[in-house]
């Protein structure tokens, strides 16, 4: 897609930092800086979002996430990751080419990605129901 900034950082028409590449799946530093280490794993693939993309594109991303996953952890000093994907604008999916933001952790690194809410008081019953694969 000529206009997608992603699909131009994978054609290396805007520069980019990468962390990993192969045939299906492009992953580079997000330019955010926002969290030590935040990456995108990206579909070569032009697709939206979780929603719309094939599941060979998928698995692919899901598979480069673990393995990239693994080396923070193995070889960069991490302990864990997080692993986020916003699918739709209602979500906070601001650049619409299907990728997946890596968080790597450690334990003293201060970070409260899901902090304490307050419970909404729902009726989990009826709520089974309306959401529940029929
Ligand atoms: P989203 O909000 O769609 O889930 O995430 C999009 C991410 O892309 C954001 O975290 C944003 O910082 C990152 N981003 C947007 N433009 C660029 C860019 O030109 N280069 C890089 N490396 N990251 C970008
Ligand atoms: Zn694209």
């Amino acid at each position: 897609m000529t206009d997608c900034i992603f699909c131009k950082i994978i054609k290396g028409d805007i520069p980019s930092f990468k962390i990993y590449e192969d045939d299906k799946v492009f992953a580079f530093l997000d330019i955010a800086e926002d969290y030590y280490g935040h990456t995108l794993v990206v579909s070569k693939q032009h697709c939206t979002n979780i929603l719309d993309c094939d599941s060979q594109t998928l698995n692919a991303v899901m598979h480069a996430v673990q393995k990239i996953s693994r080396h923070y952890v193995e070889d960069c000093g991490f302990q864990g990751v997080n692993v986020i994907n916003n699918s739709g604008e209602c979500s906070g999916q601001s650049v619409m080419h299907f990728h997946v933001h890596i968080l790597p952790r450690k334990s003293d690194d201060g970070v409260d990605l899901w902090p304490a809410r307050e419970k909404l008081g729902v009726d989990l019953k009826a709520l089974h129901e309306a959401l529940r694969m029929k």
